[in-house]
């Protein structure tokens, strides 16, 4: 764990707790008395209210998102854990109590060895697998069926990992082989099956709630004992893309097909308003009431 906040932490005084290091949207903490260098057991995860896309922090944040974010990826680590009647996924939950001052949009965690495969699993062909289907017929290199419309289901869910790309670099679609190569045979087949059987089993859980899971990002990492175990946040509105699954059998366009209940509202809007260059414009307020009443709806109904 280094000490690199880009410039975007919101780093907190929490007793007890020292600041460690921020990622785009989530703060890291060590218990205080960690040895400077050394590797703590335990560690505290904050979400905060920012929101990226495309690789960037955006602002202003979302008020609630954090929360809304944990809550979420709380219910469905222990959903994951056997809540709903399948084999336990090892996860990185502590059961420490979280300190009252980020309370409700924190995690107490087991500090793993995180593999630097971000682990996506699409179920439905949209977004840079859409743009890809198009030019090459393939997404992340594999080849699929012709005639496929942006918004529809593939045949079946595919693997397409990504290389986890340090801070203020862009991630980069890799192929399986190249898995192989960051974290060796056995982790990289464990990575995808792990992954695949996960989104199988929430993706039926969200259509039991009218939800289509469309496509979802999964991070892990590997504890002291050698277990890997499922780390981050998990089955969010912001790692996953989730769409309204009434709208889509009704819709006839890709607008109408994709009701979003995630970032994409952020991602249509900073698409047609930045061109990528220099400093992103402020989100609107519009913008941001709509994402957040769309994160709590989803919440609402998937936890229901
Ligand atoms: P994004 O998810 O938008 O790509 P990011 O990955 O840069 O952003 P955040 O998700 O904001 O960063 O920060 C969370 C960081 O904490 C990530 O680097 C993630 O890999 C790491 N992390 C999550 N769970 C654990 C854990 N149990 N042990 C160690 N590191 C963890
Ligand atoms: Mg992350």
């Amino acid at each position: 764990v280094s000490c690199d906040d880009g410039g975007v932490s919101d780093a907190l005084e929490i007793p007890g707790w020292k600041h460690v290091y921020s990622g785009k949207v989530r703060d890291l903490y060590a218990p205080a008395d960690t040895a400077e260098g050394a590797q703590p057991e335990r560690m505290l995860v904050v979400a905060s209210d920012r929101v990226s896309a495309f690789d960037v922090v955006l602002s202003p944040g979302i008020p609630g998102k954090g929360e809304l974010l944990t809550t979420l990826s709380l219910w469905w680590f222990d959903q994951l854990a056997g809540g709903d009647g399948a084999e336990p996924v090892p996860n990185h939950l502590a059961s420490e109590p979280v300190p009252e001052a980020v309370a409700g949009r924190a995690m107490v965690v087991r500090s793993l060895n995180m593999l630097p495969v971000e682990c996506v699993v699409r179920g439905y062909i949209t977004g840079s697998g859409w743009a890809e289907y198009q030019a090459e017929g393939t997404v992340c290199g594999i080849p699929l069926p012709a005639g496929l419309q942006n918004g529809d289901r593939l045949p079946e869910p595919i693997y397409t990992p990504a290389y986890k790309a340090p801070l203020g670099e862009h991630d980069e679609n890799i192929s399986y082989e190249k898995t192989v190569e960051l974290v060796g045979d056995d982790h990289a087949a464990q990575l995808r099956d792990r992954s695949l059987e996960i989104y199988r089993r929430a993706a039926e859980a969200a259509e039991a709630k009218g939800l289509i899971l469309a496509d979802t990002k999964f991070e892990f990492g590997v504890d002291e004992a050698g277990v890997l175990r499922l780390a981050d946040e998990v089955l969010t509105s912001d790692s996953s893309r989730y769409w309204d699954a009434a709208a889509w059998h009704a819709g006839t366009t890709p607008a109408e097909r994709m009701a979003s209940f995630d970032k994409q509202i952020v991602r249509d809007w900073l698409a047609a308003h930045w061109d990528k260059q220099g400093e992103p414009p402020a989100l609107p307020s519009e913008i941001v009431e709509k994402t957040v009443a769309r994160y709590r709806e989803l919440l609402e109904r998937m936890t229901a």
